[in-house]
């Protein structure tokens, strides 16, 4: 199975890959960290890369594509992936579709993570971090006992600059703006499912799992050398 997960910060969609590739036997891999990676390893591409990072220029599609493929062709991929973080543009997902294309292979579902911005809203903006220990908090699920103070050490509790009201604003606007045609060349293609992810994390682990399930169920027995 080769998937790929779709949705705007902070819908969830880091926790739910990590749960489903653990449960499918599939490998996360999460674009930030697969760079990351490439560029410290030093292989062929990510040192192209980081000749481009270490600019300040954008790594151009066809090195990120490139670099995934070096990480889908390891052994761990054998059962197929979770893509995390990638593609974000239509331009990057006709790569990516050109790569796999090449190794005979293709995607099989994308998921797209559907948020309300109100609990996008709530979701980020009701983050809290502790300035001395790191302790996450939040105003409403994960609440300090005492309000603004962190429970483990007494440190003050901040909010990150990146979660205040008007920059979740802003990234959720740039998302949707960034994505649209990406949406619907996966939905041309017949692959996209879309994830309501307001649920809780439970309801949404099944809802992925049983369209997983569907979807093996109706593949042609190829592969069982029927003709
Ligand atoms: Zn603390």
């Amino acid at each position: 199975m080769r998937i790929v997960f779709l949705g705007p910060p902070g819908a969830g969609k880091g926790t739910q890959a990590e749960t489903i590739s653990k449960e499918k036997n599939l490998s996360h891999i999460s674009s930030g960290n697969l760079l990351r990676e490439a560029v410290e390893t030093g292989t062929e591409t990510g040192i192209k890369a980081r000749d481009y990072i270490e600019k300040g220029l954008l790594v151009p599609d066809q090195i990120v594509v490139d670099i995934i493929k070096e990480r889908i062709l390891k052994d761990d991929c054998k059962e197929g992936f979770i893509l995390d973080g990638f593609p974000r543009t239509l331009s990057q997902a006709k790569v990516l579709d050109e790569m796999l294309k090449k190794l005979g292979n293709k995607l099989d579902l994308v998921f797209y993570f559907a948020v309300s911005k109100e609990s996008v809203v709530l979701r980020l903006s009701g983050r809290r971090i502790c300035s001395i220990c790191g302790a996450n908090y939040h105003v409403k699920y994960v609440p300090s006992s005492k309000d603004g103070i962190c429970d483990k050490c007494g440190g003050k509790l901040y909010q990150r600059a990146d979660d205040k009201l008007e920059t979740v604003l802003e990234r959720m606007r740039v998302y949707h703006e960034q994505t649209e045609d990406l949406i619907e060349y996966y939905r041309k293609n017949d692959i996209l499912k879309e994830i309501v992810s307001d649920a809780n994390i439970e309801t949404i682990t099944k809802n992925i799992l049983d369209i997983i399930k569907s979807n093996l169920k109706y593949k042609p027995l190829i592969s069982f050398g029927v003709i």
